[in-house]
């Protein structure tokens, strides 16, 4: 019987190493993933930007502030971005920056996160995930930090907020692997350009848009269409989803157990 069963087991053995050094690692490394990602809740995004992605069966992210008219004015028109397949996604409650940064002039006193604590920040973030849980039923969602500033009262709120967002943008990976771009104002050919002059260790490109054929740090509805026919075209090489997805195909991989 021990004679019989000894191939068998040595066929196995062989099969599952073989199992560990292929996929999942192999599989996602073929592929780049794009995030695509609208911020602050911008009328624009819902006129332009929608609508386009729909037209290529692109899902992105749309980080949202609860407090902005864009999303006080449009709720229900969001929650239908929602069931269509799009991602709310948590960009706190009113958007605090940081006064005391260059170029900060226009942050309000009342909204300043150099004097906003980080547990206030833990609260806001909250409030967000349960304002927008009441527009699309999801109960995970990922995070863009608002200016990119991390210090709330000069202290690193993101240790307080893991624990309720999925992910926060720009930290699934390691920054060789994992990079934001944020794009106004550009050509197409240079909005495309920052998708193929990406280094090749690149797994993920986050691409931050904020108003689109409108509003303010604006791309023209031709550079914005002119990327997803690009995207579109280029379907082998470049995996377009929301951040939540993303980041949820990649947890199922091994390859990315240690960040
Ligand atoms: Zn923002």
């Amino acid at each position: 019987m021990a004679i019989v069963m000894a191939p068998h087991n040595i066929t196995l053995a062989i099969g599952l190493f073989t199992a560990c050094l292929m996929p999942p690692a192999a599989l996602a490394s073929d592929v780049t993933y794009v995030s695509l990602s609208y911020d602050d809740a911008l009328p624009s995004q819902l006129t332009h930007a929608v609508p386009a992605l729909d037209s290529f069966g692109f899902n992105a992210s749309f980080y949202l502030v609860p407090t902005n008219p864009g999303y006080l004015n449009y709720e229900k028109e969001w929650a239908t971005v929602a069931a269509n397949g799009h991602e709310l996604g948590n960009h706190s409650y009113t958007h605090p920056c940081r006064s005391s940064l260059p170029g900060r002039s226009w942050v309000d006193k009342d909204n300043d996160l150099d004097s906003i604590s980080a547990e206030a920040m833990k609260q806001q973030i909250m409030q967000t995930n349960a304002a927008l849980t009441g527009l699309d039923g999801q109960k995970n969602r990922t995070y863009t930090i608002p200016c990119g500033d991390i210090l709330a009262a000069g202290e690193d709120y993101l240790p307080l907020i893991r624990d309720h967002v999925l992910a926060i943008k720009g930290r699934t990976l390691s920054s060789e692997e994992e990079v934001i771009v944020a794009p106004s104002e550009v050509s197409a050919e240079a909005l495309i350009s920052l998708i193929t002059q990406q280094p090749d260790d690149v797994r993920i490109i986050n691409v931050i848009f904020h108003g689109v054929g409108g509003d303010y740090l604006a791309v023209s509805n031709k550079a914005h269409v002119a990327l997803l026919e690009f995207l579109a075209a280029n379907r082998e090489d470049y995996v377009v989803d929301t951040y939540k997805n993303i980041v949820e195909a990649l947890n199922t991989s091994d390859a990315v157990a240690s960040y």
